[in-house]
């Protein structure tokens, strides 16, 4: 058999625990003999005029270049004059969706052992569009803005990934009731879509229904494609079910089919540089990262060796409640491999 070429993939490692994290995907893949080469970057520390960020045009072009990238937390510096980093990735880059998979952990005991949806938030506009002003005082005003084109260009990647990852269902998640303008125009482009993939069953939910359902029993769900701000408040009610924010991965997927993924918890100041931290988030952003690119099996192979490992319950970080370090826990998974 031919040796593969490796897939160029930029990494970010990040700040506080994200080096230490980032470590240990690079030994994880090296140990499943993934064929990706890490063109490492790192935040600057003075603001790069061409971004107006402690981002580099370089970092960014390195992610426009490979299309795919892996992304530890950054802490943004605090001060004037530059615009946060993850608002620039997400502008810059255009990452217009953010696709969270959530599933229970097999071995890590949560409410529910039967969770395996994935939520898929519109990341542009909506409630976030950022234009709020005061009308007159003791009267402010925000404006939610919808448009066709970012409700269609969601509700096709939510299909075209519920299609391609062998999912039944889309659920569209609003408030069209009152919202009928904004929320209305979201179902008519995602019912758009859903005209288009009849072998993929569509529904249309409620969002306090939506969470009811989610809290009672979230095994009804399947894959879920919402507007910014309830895919916001939704994407971490489902991280919840599953053991919160440090097992969480999630993939942003940009114009031109970039695909950037990234663990959902920050640099964990409290912790970094003391070999403590849990790798798994970004392990399992890194596995999302794989599927994206089609390398299936080695993304179910690391992904079943994390499972076993945390199922095992020998190696755990102390987070999930074990006394391990983040070294002895990545070096269990290689040994699961
Ligand atoms: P945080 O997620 O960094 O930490 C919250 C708590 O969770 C801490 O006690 C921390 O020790 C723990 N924790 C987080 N990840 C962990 C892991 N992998 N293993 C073990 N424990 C973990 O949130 P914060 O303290 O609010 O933010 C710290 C910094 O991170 C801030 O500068 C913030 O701006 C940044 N941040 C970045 C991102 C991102 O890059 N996507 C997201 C959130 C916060």
């Amino acid at each position: 058999s031919s040796v593969p070429t490796p897939i160029r993939a930029t990494l970010f490692p990040g700040d506080g625990i994200g080096p230490e994290i980032a470590e240990s995907v690079k030994q994880v893949f090296k140990a499943a003999d993934v064929p990706i080469e890490w063109e490492e970057h790192y935040v600057g520390d003075q603001i790069d005029p061409r971004t107006q960020s402690f981002l580099t045009w370089e970092s960014l072009e390195s992610v426009r270049q490979n299309r795919v990238g892996l992304k530890g937390p950054m802490a943004t510096p605090i001060g004037k004059g530059h615009r946060s980093l993850n608002l620039t990735l997400r502008k810059e880059l255009n990452l217009y969706a953010n696709v969270r998979p959530c599933y229970s952990l097999p071995g890590y005991k949560t409410r529910y052992d039967d969770v395996n949806l994935i939520t898929i938030r519109e990341n542009t506009e909506g409630e976030y569009s950022g234009l709020e002003h005061q009308v007159v005082r003791g009267v402010v005003e925000s404006l939610k803005i919808i448009t066709r084109q970012a409700s269609l260009r969601v509700a096709e990647y939510a299909f075209y990934y519920a299609k391609t990852h062998g999912r039944e269902r889309v659920s569209a998640i609003h408030k069209a009731n009152i919202m009928q303008k904004t929320d209305g125009l979201f179902l008519k482009c995602c019912r758009e879509v859903a005209d288009k993939y009849p072998e993929i069953k569509y529904e249309e939910v409620v969002i306090d229904n939506c969470c009811m359902m989610l809290v009672k029993n979230p095994a009804l769900f399947d894959v879920l494609v919402m507007p910014n701000l309830y895919g916001d408040i939704i994407s971490d009610l489902c991280a919840g079910l599953i053991g919160g924010l440090g097992l969480t991965p999630s993939l942003n997927i940009g114009e031109g089919g970039i695909a950037l993924a990234e663990a959902v918890h920050g640099s964990a100041p409290d912790i970094a540089g003391k070999n403590l931290a849990n790798p798994t988030a970004l392990l399992l952003s890194a596995v999302t990262m794989l599927h994206h690119l089609d390398l299936h099996d080695k993304a179910d192979q690391i992904h079943n060796a994390i499972l076993d490992t945390i199922a095992e319950g020998k190696y755990r970080t102390a987070d999930l409640g074990g006394h391990s370090s983040t070294t002895d826990f990545t070096k269990a998974i290689c040994d699961h491999l």
